[in-house]
């Protein structure tokens, strides 16, 4: 898959933002470029795969185990170093049976 992250936007970005204050100019800054944009890439591959799990661990209704639903959309940090902290505290309402609960009370299927 293409390094969405690989851009001369991203790179302008990064540059300003960490290497500006280091005093050294952007071709300099080159190799250092290269590392973060990698990163990046491989933290937002992490970051899906974690979130495609999680959901598919929290897909169902507890009460009856139905699927539809309906569900605010607050957005919720993931943090890779602990993502067994992650919890999406979103409530939702189960369209079958009315229950009330958070996506992280759903259950796997
Ligand atoms: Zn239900």
């Amino acid at each position: 898959m293409e390094n969405k992250y690989d851009n001369e936007f991203v790179r302008k970005q990064l540059y300003d933002l960490y290497g500006k204050s280091k005093g050294v100019s952007y071709h300099e800054f080159t190799d250092e470029l290269n590392q973060m944009v990698k990163n990046l890439y491989q933290d937002s591959i992490k970051h899906d795969n974690f979130k495609k799990e999680y959901y598919k661990k929290h897909k169902l209704c507890p009460k009856c185990q139905a699927i539809e639903h309906s569900t605010t959309l607050m957005s919720y940090t993931l943090n890779l170093k602990n993502p067994q902290e992650y919890k999406d505290l979103n409530s939702c309402v189960c369209t079958k049976c009315k229950h009330i609960h958070t996506t992280h009370d759903r259950i796997s299927i």
